[in-house]
């Protein structure tokens, strides 16, 4: 099993109370190592280019960026203070999701310790997501003939609405997103395919709306490989999510997408999406299903 990691994923510095939990990364990364399983192998990714981002992205926006040229409201609704640390970091996400979709392709399975960053769009950063990785990885895929058809399958508790302004004209990439309604952003986007389940939303409601979403979209599109935003927010104690979703149900979640995709032979590649607690720990603990899952597959 191949999970890409970057220290840097870890390693920018926040003000203080800054709502974002960036140290979950390395926090997971050490916890997943802490399981003992000898077939896990950590793989430093290498960034992604400028070519790349502009499969997705527009070009202003992206020389924005990396020169340091954005303005204060855009740094603003990115919802991370600038620094060459950022723009690394980011650099590297994205290219290890990439690198992952890659990998899932040839051997079934991947994840990235990052990822999922969908509120990016493709003129502006928003929601602490500044360029769309999974939205890329996709674009990159079939730009490069190595896949035809590609399921974007967005389990985070909030819209993936950037994905869906990036993707709306490239029919070649499905987007589903199963999100509550009542969370960020207010103004959603349209996906391929939405299932807006409302606040409280609990475990047997939404591992049924899953089941069904995940059957549905493989059996009309016949993806050659899903990515998978497995964003630990819809987790009941979510600082940020509004759903009723417990440890074991988004255990449940995790196993079922990944072992649906074993059963149908289609390659997995996972991003980490949302999670925010300032209970590390506890956070952490949402996180590590998704690897608990693939372990017990
Ligand atoms: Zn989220």
């Amino acid at each position: 099993m191949q999970l890409y990691y970057h220290p840097l994923y870890s390693d920018l510095i926040l003000p203080e109370r800054h709502r974002f939990p960036i140290q979950k990364y390395k926090l997971l990364k050490t916890e997943i190592e802490n399981l003992g399983v000898s077939a896990i192998h950590f793989q430093e990714p290498k960034k992604t280019t400028p070519a790349q981002l502009s499969l997705c992205h527009n070009q202003t926006y992206i020389n924005n960026f990396l020169n340091g040229t954005l303005s204060n409201k855009a740094i603003k609704k990115m919802g991370f203070p600038y620094s060459n640390e950022l723009v690394e970091r980011t650099l590297l996400s994205v290219g290890a999701s990439i690198q992952s979709s890659e990998h899932a392709l040839k051997h079934g399975f991947s994840a990235n310790l990052s990822g999922g960053y969908h509120h990016a769009y493709s003129d502006y950063g928003s929601g602490f997501c500044i360029f769309n990785d999974l939205a890329i990885a996709a674009a990159h895929l079939i730009n490069t003939e190595q896949a035809d058809t590609v399921l974007i399958f967005d389990c985070d508790v909030h819209q993936g609405d950037g994905t869906a302004q990036i993707t709306q004209n490239h029919d070649q990439i499905i987007t589903c997103s199963i999100h509550c309604e009542q969370n960020f952003p207010r103004n959603k986007q349209e996906s391929t395919y939405d299932f807006a389940l409302p606040g409280k939303t609990t475990d047997a409601e939404y591992l049924a709306t899953l089941e069904q979403a995940l059957d549905f979209c493989v059996r009309i599109h016949n993806p050659d490989i899903i990515l998978y935003n497995a964003g630990a927010d819809i987790y009941t104690k979510d600082e940020l999510g509004l759903f009723d979703v417990s440890l074991d149900g988004v255990y449940k979640r995790d196993f079922f997408t990944l072992n649906f995709c074993k059963q149908h032979q289609i390659p997995l590649m996972c991003g980490l999406g949302g999670g925010y607690q300032r209970n590390l720990s506890s956070l952490i603990n949402v996180h590590k299903q998704l690897f608990k899952a693939a372990i017990d597959l």
